[in-house]
């Protein structure tokens, strides 16, 4: 009998502790560098159908600075670039004296300052998480990774990520309810040849549609395809550049005056002795295509000064320009061998001239078309056949918790903005509720007319005869 209940109880902590097959899944896809107006540009089928089966945002504002990492880390958090703390594909801690790069990425202290949505899936429900290669997704976040995860390499193909994927979604146990995918194209391609150039746009985009349509494949075959919703999205656009939109800092400052921390197009500059010194000689470098701030400066809109890794004075190319020390190519334009074949692509983010001259770049104003994504899901968690024009990347992630049936972290996005993408949410827009609220009025109007009409009727309506009752004194003779 004893036996029988401790394998009764073990059953039922068991089953408590890990999510069911029933359990809502979820799987969250980025292709680097996907602006948003390739999806009308380029004949896209595979992505087409799958937003024909669900949603689409056209544009999604990504959180300035319009870079890699930090967009894919707001993405997985709700939390602007100042309070997550990853503000740059390069960054100096001052109190740490620490260097991030995308090639020394790999330590805690820089992604700790916030709790991405893999490492809280598993924390908060005993879900399982997988993934792809999605920025930070093999570093040890509080002290989590997910379950399953690739070691960040380049070389790994789009189609082995995927199957490695699709077999852990595949896995009964345990039930891997999030997963994330991450692929650098058109990224790369748009950095090489730059948005403008359609023919070969064209062709990078037929291929990365393909691999949408491998991963449906891939999905179908696997019996997965109607249970799993999926996201796909991306990062930042692309703008296009030129070698002659090039501001030269060597032009109005010598080099021994500051440390350039971040390059173009968002310059982070650390001063070596007197920031308003070094603050003025910028100012005078060419107001007419870079803005020029002191930390404290920086306008609200965005989000972008409440972090010690923000450097005292940051520069702002205008769409379009390069902000370099030198006008050499050869000078500024060298990508280290040694970082080659490893990390390649997301390198290009760092040196865009490398690749011939600069032809394509990102990390411009968030506000600017050019730099947003767009945003497609499917799955039983989404509406059909719903188009919405805009959110923020920051409102995914609590569109995600509420999927997953997670208690969101603190965050800076708004799961009302995504309703409408919902199945189980009501979803109502303003010209929507001004017609139901003056319907409404037109009813009780209505109503409150009837309602009259027929109670002055019943009051006009002749009194039903009735025999006069006569009263004792009645009879009394009138004449005495
Ligand atoms: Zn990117």
């Amino acid at each position: 009998m004893n036996v029988l209940v401790v394998l009764f109880v073990s059953a039922v902590v068991s089953s408590c502790s890990r999510l069911g097959s029933s359990a809502p899944r979820l799987l969250l896809v980025s292709f680097d560098g996907f602006r948003a107006d390739y999806l009308e540009t380029y004949n896209l089928p595979h992505l087409q159908e799958l937003i024909e089966d669900g949603v689409l945002v056209k544009q999604v504002t990504n959180a300035f600075i319009t870079k890699t990492f930090p967009n894919h880390y707001s993405i997985v958090t709700g939390l602007y670039e100042e309070s997550h703390g990853i503000v740059a594909n390069d960054m100096y801690d001052p109190d740490a004296k620490k260097k991030f790069s995308q090639f020394n990425d790999s330590d805690p202290f820089w992604w700790n300052e916030a709790v991405p949505i893999w490492v809280t899936n598993q924390q908060q429900r005993n879900g399982t998480s997988a993934a792809a290669m999605w920025p930070g997704t093999d570093v040890r976040i509080n002290n989590t990774t997910p379950r399953f995860f690739m070691k960040y390499n380049f070389s790994v193909t789009f189609e082995e990520r995927v199957e490695k994927i699709v077999k852990w979604l595949n896995s009964s146990d345990p039930v891997v309810n999030f997963a994330t995918l991450y692929w650098e194209e058109p990224d790369v391609s748009g950095h090489k040849y730059g948005p403008a150039d359609t023919e070969n746009m064209r062709r990078v985009l037929k291929q990365v549609d393909q691999h949408i349509g491998f991963l449906t494949s891939k999905l179908k075959a696997s019996g997965l395809w109607d249970s799993i919703n999926v996201i796909i999205t991306s990062d930042h656009g692309m703008a296009q550049c030129s070698p002659k939109k090039l501001i030269v800092l060597d032009n109005c400052i010598g080099r021994g005056n500051y440390t350039l921390i971040d390059r173009s197009p968002v310059a982070a500059v650390l001063p070596k002795h007197n920031k308003k010194y070094v603050y003025n000689l910028l100012k005078r470098c060419d107001d007419r295509h870079m803005k020029v701030y002191l930390k404290e400066e920086i306008p609200d809109r965005f989000h972008y000064r409440h972090n010690k890794r923000i450097q005292p004075i940051i520069l702002i190319a205008d769409e379009g320009w390069t902000i370099v020390q030198n006008e050499a190519p050869s000078k500024h334009a060298q990508v280290p061998e040694t970082l080659q074949p490893q990390g390649f692509a997301r390198c290009l983010d760092l040196y865009p001239q490398a690749v011939s001259s600069c032809v394509g770049d990102h990390g411009y104003d968030n506000t600017l078309p050019s730099m947003h994504p767009f945003l497609a899901a499917r799955g039983p968690a989404f509406r059909r056949g719903y188009r919405q024009s805009m959110i923020n990347n920051v409102d995914i992630y609590p569109m995600m918790c509420h999927i997953l049936g997670l208690t969101p972290q603190p965050h800076n996005g708004t799961l009302s903005h995504t309703k409408c993408l919902l199945a189980d949410q009501w979803c109502i827009h303003l010209p929507e509720a001004i017609g139901i609220v003056i319907g409404g009025l037109l009813v009780l109007t209505t109503f409150t007319c009837i309602v009259i009409i027929i109670t002055k009727n019943r009051v006009a309506s002749p009194r039903p005869f009735s025999r006069l009752q006569l009263q004792s004194d009645d009879d009394d003779p009138l004449i005495g």
